[in-house]
């Protein structure tokens, strides 16, 4: 019989409360084998693999490149269908963006977690397993990509975000909408991601820096960061890509010692775009020399970097993989 592996990782999904604070529950992720709906699946056989049991938080990039591993390993076996992976819900939308990126099938891959732990009232996580696991069995979900499957919607790896510190309707796309939906043990996709892409990379480079502005910002923090070793940078800038008139030395300090300068938004939804030409406005930055990244989410954008830099460390070779749609140049004194 063909199966469904569940491929625990941790998060609250795996946690109980004791005392006064929510902890790690050894026993935790196998807990999920026990959950009493899988027994209507007939389809297929479930069987439950743990791969660790950590806080998300606690999720390195060498953990998520070992777990991008461990899956493209697992999806070779003809007789595995798909796979579902447990995981936090913090920086569930970071390593779901890697194996996106990085997994070399197309089998279906559906990322899950829980809001509340294993004894709250109202717990999500096996009914989040559930439904994963049909997303996973619905004919339409090969080749549409890593999803990511809570509270009965289903979205797309690259697309998605944690938007509520608490609320179990936690993951958004905010400018996408979800992929489709679970209903009555009904999956029903709307949509594909077009703007889904592979990078298919033998290595990651680890050392990637987020760095949010923020106003008086003297770009300190960016040149701290070279200093610290880090092999590239993104840097989360206001609106289109803006940020304050001193952090344009830095940035332009940076690009020329080699680091590339990768610049997003706070803003979640829409394009960073070279719009401005004032100091440390967006086309400004460019002509500095940064990189205007397509997706706004700096978070997104970092795990994209590691991945493109597991590739090449060449400047104007990783722009070409940020700035697909970028069809204005700057032009020599513009
Ligand atoms: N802090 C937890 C984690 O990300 C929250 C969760 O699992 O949802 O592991």
């Amino acid at each position: 019989m063909k199966k469904v592996v569940i491929l625990t990782t941790g998060g609250t999904i795996a946690m109980v409360k004791k005392g006064e604070s929510v902890v790690p529950y050894e026993k935790g992720n196998m807990l999920i084998s026990e959950i009493p709906d899988l027994e209507k699946i007939k389809d297929a056989k479930i069987e439950v693999v743990e791969f660790s049991n950590i806080p998300s938080p606690h999720m390195t990039p060498n953990d998520m490149w070992k777990l991008s591993k461990t899956i493209n390993r697992i999806l070779e076996d003809e007789d595995v269908l798909g796979i579902v992976v447990t995981h936090g819900t913090d920086t569930l939308e970071e390593t779901s963006y890697l194996l996106d990126l990085t997994l070399k099938s197309e089998k279906p891959v559906v990322c899950t977690a829980a809001m509340r732990n294993i004894g709250e009232l109202g717990t999500d996580g096996p009914r989040n397993v559930y439904s994963s696991v049909l997303t996973v069995l619905s004919p339409q979900s090969y080749g549409m990509g890593v999803m990511v499957c809570l509270n009965d919607e289903i979205h797309a790896a690259r697309e998605v975000t944690k938007t509520y510190t608490s609320n179990v309707a936690t993951f958004d796309s905010p400018g996408y909408g979800p992929l489709g939906i679970v209903d009555e043990d009904t999956v029903i996709f709307f949509r594909k991601s077009l703007t889904r892409e592979k990078i298919l990379v033998e290595r990651i480079e680890e050392k990637i820096a987020l760095i949010k502005t923020f106003t008086g910002d003297q770009g300190d923090f960016l040149k701290l960061a070279v200093k610290l070793g880090y092999k590239g940078i993104v840097l989360e800038g206001f609106g289109r890509g803006n940020v304050p008139h001193l952090v344009a030395d830095a940035v332009e300090e940076v690009v020329k010692s080699g680091i590339p300068v990768v610049v997003t938004s706070r803003c979640f939804k829409g394009r960073v775009y070279p719009v401005y030409g004032y100091k440390g406005g967006g086309a400004d930055l460019r002509k500095r020399g940064a990189i205007m990244s397509e997706h706004p989410i700096g978070q997104k954008a970092k795990i994209k970097l590691m991945v493109v830099m597991g590739k090449t460390s060449k400047i104007e070779e990783i722009r070409k993989y940020f700035e697909k749609d970028i069809k204005r140049r700057p032009k020599e004194n513009e």
